[in-house]
């Protein structure tokens, strides 16, 4: 199967392209293949939204509320269909798949309310016979580049938002499972929206270079690894645009000694191997504090060893493969590296053969204990089922541990002590805090976004931190009152 690119409203077919090979990594076969826009094709896109900007632009937000809320409805009507599309493209377990698009589906549900979040400050008689107030106004074309792992969910937190406020928008997504995004697109059509309101280029670094040089293209939401976020951070800013750039991760969960166990197990289990580790908010590090540390890997291991993992479509299935052999293989890399460190490999996932997907791109749960701040893999996002347990002598040395890190996406404590939830909550150094919650992802009422190199950029994805993102601020003061004479000294209203 072919999979283009769509441009005005429409698919948009490019024969000459180079194309890269999508997988089904519960098989290992290729399914389609993805064109690769030139720089004309993204120019082609980018023409379009800019078309389409000024009368878009100029609507009603309660019109572009409407036409919100019917794309919900369509969403909702091919939820299924979305999720199948995301496990046979991603891997992922359909009941996850759904979760995903759910997740989603939030962010238009919050665009749903635009011309509430739109509205402005006023103050009357802010002088005598003066009025002022602020508004705030679309910027024009915004592009998304968007990572493998959230095929639906991540470019949910852009395209909704930026949209609802009166921009136009070009996707790029992942180049690894891009067919959900053009059922978005044909949905949005559905909906109401406007021809090159939003246009979808698939592609790699040369479609993400051609946004990114693109004089029209006014601002960039990236979500990605770090390096590539930082790339993107430095030459969209050095262009002159807004750029908001959400990096990689390495989610410590700390482990007091009186968090209860079976709990504290359960919520590690969905939170390091769900989605096979594939999540930038996955818990990948373990921190056991004190004496719980042994119990809580043995507990631990015998879960890890009974994971059931299958084809994501089975519904029995915990865990599908991850989402290339080349990832598998990277993963791989990454245990051998911990073993070669001294870590102990306790549960090693290498190996596994699911029977009938013997092609397929799976990996078995991988557990390691007294893993060191040192070692690679404790330092570097691994992306994949592996969980790295750290011990540490006290809350102190666990808060630092966090701190000391080079990424600060997500965090969580589990502990049955509110002094030591709440010093954790204040103290530490990430943008992403849970509570005796596994995965604090926030709503779309609130904000999404991690700290340090875990985001590039001054705002956060989604709730209101989009609503100023994709929009400018205008400040205006008004008088209708008689002529004064002129004023030669500051003007101190009163
Ligand atoms: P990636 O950085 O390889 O790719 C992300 C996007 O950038 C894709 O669209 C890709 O085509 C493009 N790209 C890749 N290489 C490029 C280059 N050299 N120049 C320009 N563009 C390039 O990331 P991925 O493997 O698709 O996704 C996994 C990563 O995303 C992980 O690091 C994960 O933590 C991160 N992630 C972060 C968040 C967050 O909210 N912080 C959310 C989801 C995923």
């Amino acid at each position: 199967m072919h999979i283009n690119h769509w441009i005005d409203g429409r698919i948009c077919d490019q024969p000459e392209a180079r194309r890269s090979p999508v997988y089904d990594p519960a098989t290992g076969e290729i399914t389609g293949s993805v064109a690769l826009a030139t720089r004309e094709v993204v120019d082609r896109a980018v023409a379009s939204a800019q078309r389409a900007f000024a009368p878009w632009a100029a609507t009603s937000p309660l019109h572009r509320a409407r036409v919100m809320f019917r794309y919900k409805q369509l969403i909702e009507d091919n939820h299924d269909r979305l999720a199948e599309c995301i496990t046979h493209e991603h891997g992922k377990v359909f009941t996850d798949a759904r979760g995903e698009v759910l997740r989603g589906l939030e962010v238009v549900e919050y665009a749903c309310g635009i011309p509430e979040v739109l509205k402005g400050q006023y103050t009357e008689q802010i002088a005598s016979g003066i009025d002022a107030w602020t508004t705030r106004q679309p910027i024009g074309v915004c592009a998304g580049i968007t990572p493998f792992n959230f095929p639906t969910m991540v470019p949910m937190w852009m395209f909704p938002m930026a949209i609802a406020c009166g921009n136009s928008f070009v996707l790029k997504p992942s180049e690894r499972d891009p067919s959900a995004s053009l059922l978005l697109a044909e949905l949005f059509r559905q909906a109401g929206l406007p021809d090159g309101v939003f246009n979808v280029v698939h592609g790699d670094k040369e479609a993400v270079d051609a946004l990114l040089h693109h004089r029209d293209v006014k601002a960039v939401s990236f979500v990605g690894s770090t390096p590539i976020a930082r790339y993107i951070y430095a030459t969209g800013c050095a262009g002159g645009k807004r750029v908001q750039a959400l990096g990689g991760a390495k989610n410590h969960m700390v482990v007091m000694p009186d968090a209860p166990l079976e709990a504290t197990v359960d919520a590690l289990m969905g939170a390091a191997y769900g989605s096979a580790g594939e999540r930038c908010m996955a818990i990948s590090v373990a921190v056991a504090v004190g004496d719980i540390a042994d119990a809580l890997v043995e507990r631990l291991a015998a879960r890890v060893r009974s994971l059931r993992i299958d084809q994501g479509m089975n519904l029995e299935s915990e865990m599908g493969p991850v989402v290339t052999q080349a990832h598998k293989d990277r993963i791989i890399g990454y245990i051998e590296d911990g073993l070669r460190e001294g870590a102990t490999l306790v549960v090693d996932g290498r190996g596994l053969v699911v029977p009938g997907h013997e092609n397929g791109f799976f990996l078995g749960g991988t557990l390691f204990d007294h893993v060191t701040p040192a070692m690679k893999i404790y330092r570097e996002e691994i992306f994949g089922p592996v969980l790295c347990v750290v011990r540490a002598a006290d809350f102190e040395t666990a808060l630092k541990l966090v701190n000391d890190h080079e990424f600060g996406n997500g965090t969580t404590i589990f502990t049955a002590d509110g002094l030591a939830a709440r010093e954790f909550a204040h103290r530490v150094q990430v943008g992403m805090v849970g509570i005796n919650v596994p995965i604090p992802v926030p709503m779309a009422f609130h904000s999404f976004g991690g700290w340090k190199a875990s985001l590039f950029g001054d705002h956060h994805a989604h709730g209101p931190e989009a609503v100023r993102f994709y929009t400018r601020q205008k400040a205006v003061t008004q008088r209708w009152l008689m002529h004064e004479g002129a004023q030669f000294s500051m003007p101190t209203h009163s």
